[in-house]
Order: C-alpha cells, then structure tokens, then sequence
C-alpha cells in the first residue's frame, strides 16, 4: 500500500494540532479530485476548478473535520459524539463514530432531510431524532448537550473540525504549485469559509509547528473568498441572523451561523464578499455541473457555481486569472433534482421494446 493516500491528519501531521502518540480515526478522507471545469473556463476566459468533495469517503467535505473531531473524542475518552445536522454531518459522524467504536446521536431539523443522508446515519447505525426546530435550535441543543451531558460534540464550532477542514486548501495549493486568485463556495454555517481561509493564510507564511519546527510559506499570495448564500437564507448578506430560514439547498438552509466571526474575518481580510443565489440560479447551476462538466453534486453544492455565473453574467469576474470552486457534496445524497425538468416536470425513462430496430430508430441511428 505503498502510495495509498493515508487521509488528511496523516498527510498534513505536522500542521494539525496531533502528535506520533495520536490514535487517528481516518476512512482515507481527503485527496479529492482537483478538475478542470473546461466550460465554466470558456465561459468566463478564467481557468475554473472543481474542488469535488463529493469524493470524500461519506460523499462530503464534513469527513475532514470529522475525522480530527472524531480523533479528539477518542483522545478525550468519550464514549458517545452528538451533533446536528442539515444531512451531512450526521452520515460523516454516524460513519466515523462507527470507525472509532463510539456512539453517535444526531439532531435533525423538521422538514425534508435528504435520503441519502439520512440513509447513511441509519446505516451507520447513529440514533437520529428530528427535532421540532430548525438547524439552529437542533445546534443549541447539542450544544447545550455537550457542555452538560456525558456527550462530545462534533459540529464545526469544536475547532477541531475547522482544522481538518483547512487541508481542503493544502490540497488545492499542492495540486496548483500556488493559491488561486479566487476560491468560491457555498456559505451555510461558514465553518468550511472559516476553514478554508485558515488554510490558505497558514500555506501563505512560515509555520510554527508543533511536531516539526518552523515550516516555510508553501504559497505567494492568498485567494480573495467569494461565498455564496441561498437568497432564502442569507444572513451575511443581510447583516444580521435570519429566524425562518427557507431554500431548496438544504445544506445551506441555516439562518445564524456559529462561525458568524470568522467567517466575517475571512470575507474583509481576503478581500472577497458574500452574496446571495436564488434556488432556481442553484438549481441551474447544477444542472450545468452535470451537464456540461460531467460533476454531479447535490443542489447546495452548486451554490458557488450559481455564484461565479451570476457574476459574470454582471461582469464582475475577471478574466485570466485561476479560480477554484469547492462544490461540496456528492449528487447521490439527493437526486431527486437531477428527475426534474427545466419546467418542473418529472423525467421519465421511453420504454421500448425488446428490438434492436426499435432501439437503433429511437436513438436517431440509421444502419451502415
Ligand atoms: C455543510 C455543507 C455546506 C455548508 O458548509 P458550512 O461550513 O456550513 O458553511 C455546503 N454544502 C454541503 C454539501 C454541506 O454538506
């Protein structure tokens, strides 16, 4: 197993907060796909990528904070992990709860959860409750758990998720040989905004590491963060927490942010903004994700590809320069929207017959 990628605490030891004596909770996290979006790049006269995290082992960016989440409630001696969840969250702690012999309990809001997700955290074996609530009353209570119960929390404001989550952008400097010029993603609880800064500003500059001494500046410069909210539920764009929040994107569907502060920081120090797209620009852009990328991802991941096309339909992207978009989670966790159509109607499969002259007259072909 010579050249098997050992998933992200491994691969970046020396700048997480682990030591040799560290007992990893891993499934090989990590390592994603950096593609090129060849359409998008003719679009915009920019090259484009896809950070696609859907590759991850539970199908999102979550496994990499949960991984180091996970790590820290076996090195705390917890016997049982809470958290709450849009969907993703739960699949990735029911799945690494189960890699790491703990139990895991699950918070989820009422209203539709993805089946896939839910799939999983079942699968897992995790003990789901829907709570009467959205996201952000399911967080007060696992929060409000965790400091009063013999329970852990692994939701993104234990920093020990924010640091897992900060590889994504190792990564994407690793696989370029620098920073982009632009990173966009999808903005919901803005742990991954947070983490993805972190990342970029600590490649950018010397680092003091625990394990490994002073480390140099892997990159020359820092992307300008461009975050997407869904318009439904945009607090940053508003300016203040949203009580009902409402989109389609139910991974981004969260009204007040827990890293509301460095998610701010990261926005203003790197120059770059958060706006809002609507569901039907969300929906468009995942139905150009997998039409003409061939990338297919779940309806919250194609926020920050609605973005980028919103932006320069506005001509307000610049050209020439390297962008990369995180879409952050796999098509499978909710492919109820991939059977829509444009006009709302479901797609239905033609039934032919048994007959290859049928078939051959149905696909337009004629014989040679
Ligand atoms: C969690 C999640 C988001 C939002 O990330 P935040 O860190 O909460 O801003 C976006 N897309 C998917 C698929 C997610 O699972």
């Amino acid at each position: 197993m010579a050249h098997q990628w050992r998933g992200v605490i491994r691969e970046y030891a020396d700048r997480l907060p682990v030591t040799e004596a560290t007992k990893v909770i891993t499934l090989g996290e990590g390592g994603t796909p950096l593609v090129l979006a060849q359409k998008l790049s003719e679009l915009t006269g920019s090259t484009v990528y896809l950070k696609v995290e859907g590759m991850n082992p539970t199908g999102s960016f979550k496994d990499r904070g949960m991984t180091m989440a996970m790590t820290a409630a076996v090195e705390a001696g917890a016997k049982a992990v809470v958290c709450a969840s849009t969907g993703n969250t739960s699949a990735s702690a029911a799945a690494y709860a189960t890699a790491a012999g703990l139990k895991c309990a699950v918070l989820v809001p009422e209203g539709k959860i993805s089946m896939g997700k839910l799939s999983q955290a079942i699968a897992h074996g995790a003990t789901l409750l829907q709570v009467d609530g959205n996201f952000d009353n399911c967080l007060d209570i696992a929060r409000k758990l965790g400091e009063s119960y013999p329970v852990f929390l692994v939701n993104s404001v234990n920093p020990a998720r924010i640091q897992g989550q900060k590889t994504g952008a190792f990564e994407i400097v690793d696989a370029l040989g620098d920073a982009p010029d632009i990173h966009v993603l999808p903005v919901g609880n803005a742990g991954n905004i947070s983490a993805y800064w972190k990342g970029y500003k600590e490649y950018s500059a010397p680092f003091e590491s625990a394990t490994a001494g002073t480390l140099p500046a892997v990159s020359t410069k820092t992307p300008a963060m461009w975050g997407f909210q869904a318009a439904g539920a945009a607090p940053f764009v508003a300016g203040h927490p949203i009580t009902e929040p409402d989109t389609i994107a139910t991974a981004i569907r969260i009204g007040n942010p827990a890293s509301w502060d460095t998610a701010i920081a990261a926005r203003d120090e790197s120059g770059g903004f958060i706006d809002a797209v609507t569901d039907e620009e969300i929906l468009d852009a995942h139905r150009w994700l997998s039409a003409k990328e061939g990338v297919f991802v779940e309806p919250g991941s194609a926020a920050g590809v609605a973005g980028l096309i919103k932006k320069h339909a506005a001509g307000e992207v610049p050209t020439g320069k390297t962008i990369v978009i995180t879409v952050t989670g796999h098509g499978l966790k909710d492919p109820q929207w991939a059977l829509r159509t444009e006009d709302g109607s479901e797609v239905q499969p033609v039934k032919v017959p048994n007959d290859v002259v049928t078939v051959a007259s149905e696909l337009g072909l004629e014989e040679n």
